[in-house]
């Protein structure tokens, strides 16, 4: 391994004011002898890190601090006392960086739901910069057979598997529909594809047209935009009208809630992946009277890792049509805006 220079260039969000994003100069990270030192090839964006950047985020940061959880890379270091890691392999990581160690929620494997734990890119220094340190524990190997720039999406592609395969129970022919089509939702139309999904519907609104169009390339058998289409109406129009078996909530409101109650049948399930801060306002009776399983889906753990990796390296899942551009780190701010606009699903960069 070539001597590590002392110094990189990382993406640094520095305070809740909206754009306070900056390439700096920072040094290198230490890592300790449980961590790895990550020399990081491509790094996601994430709709989290431009809410950060935008200063619209509703959770706490840790400023200032590197943006970025959503990467590959090379292992560059190994502390003292890792096991099974070695300098020079091609690895991915999970997200929950630091967890209390008396948590009992690693203990049942559900670490991802510690309420105390921090992730890379807010509660600890993240990946788009050229190295991040990284515990073992959260390390997964990449196959040979996929790129960094692809690799980069197990993340985003772990929480959509985990909210339509391991938090919904879909079961072949199911009409699935997933509200908002942003990168989770349509990877979640990929998720409820695999799964074997009837009839597929995707819904958004009129900011969404590209992204719906990707989502009729990717196999939604239908998609409607609420500000042109009345979606209540097309439930009830189709198959026996009594609506669907599974709504995916995607959309980055509570709002949207409502529709996924007036749309799924009596009986049927709702997960709620996406989220936002602001209150709703109406009434969850038909959550009551249809007897809705209503189930909410954060983030990952270590088995749904492997799962997707073993999904991407077979080409089980596809990610030509979400992943539409990468580009090098100095150029952050248009692939940022590009993503924000819609003009693209999904940037990776390149520190
Ligand atoms: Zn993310």
């Amino acid at each position: 391994m070539a001597r590590l220079s002392n110094s990189m260039t990382g993406l640094v969000n520095f305070s809740n004011k909206p754009h306070s994003a900056e390439l700096r100069e920072l040094p290198v990270p230490q890592a300790n002898e449980e961590e790895a030192l990550v020399a990081v090839k491509a790094v996601g964006i994430c709709g989290s890190d431009i809410h950060q950047y935008e200063g619209t985020h509703s959770w706490r940061v840790n400023y200032p601090v590197v943006l970025g959880h959503e990467f590959s890379g090379v292992i560059a270091k190994v502390g003292s006392r890792v096991r099974g890691f070695q300098e020079g392999e091609s690895v991915v990581s999970e997200t929950a960086a630091v967890l209390p160690l008396d948590s009992p929620f690693i203990r049942q494997g559900l670490y991802n739901l510690e309420p105390k734990r921090l992730g890379f890119g807010y509660g600890v220094d993240g990946a788009m910069a050229a190295f991040v340190r990284v515990p073992a524990r959260c390390l997964h190997r990449l196959p040979a057979s996929l790129s960094f720039e692809k690799a980069a999406l197990t993340e985003p592609c772990c929480v959509a598997y985990q909210a339509v395969c391991v938090n919904s129970r879909p079961r072949p022919g199911d009409t699935v529909a997933v509200i908002g089509p942003g990168p989770i939702g349509l990877l979640c139309a990929l998720m409820a594809k695999l799964a074997g999904a009837g009839h597929l519907l995707v819904v958004g609104i009129p900011a969404d047209a590209r992204r719906l169009e990707i989502a009729r390339q990717i196999g939604a058998d239908t998609t409607l935009c609420t500000q042109e289409e009345n979606v209540v109406d097309w439930a009830k129009n189709f198959g026996d009208g009594y609506g669907v078996d599974l709504v995916i909530d995607a959309a980055g409101v509570s709002a949207s809630l409502k529709l996924a109650l007036d749309v799924v049948r009596p009986a049927g399930q709702i997960t709620k992946v996406g989220w936002g801060p602001q209150p709703f306002n109406y009434s969850l009776d038909p959550l009551v009277q249809k007897a809705v399983t209503l189930q909410g889906s954060f983030s990952h753990n270590w088995d749904t890792w492997e799962t997707v990796i073993s999904l991407l390296d077979t080409g089980k899942i596809d990610l030509d049509l979400i992943l539409n551009r990468v580009a090098p780190l100095t150029e952050w701010r248009e692939l940022f805006e590009a993503m924000h606009s819609g003009e693209i699903v999904k940037g990776v960069l390149n520190p």
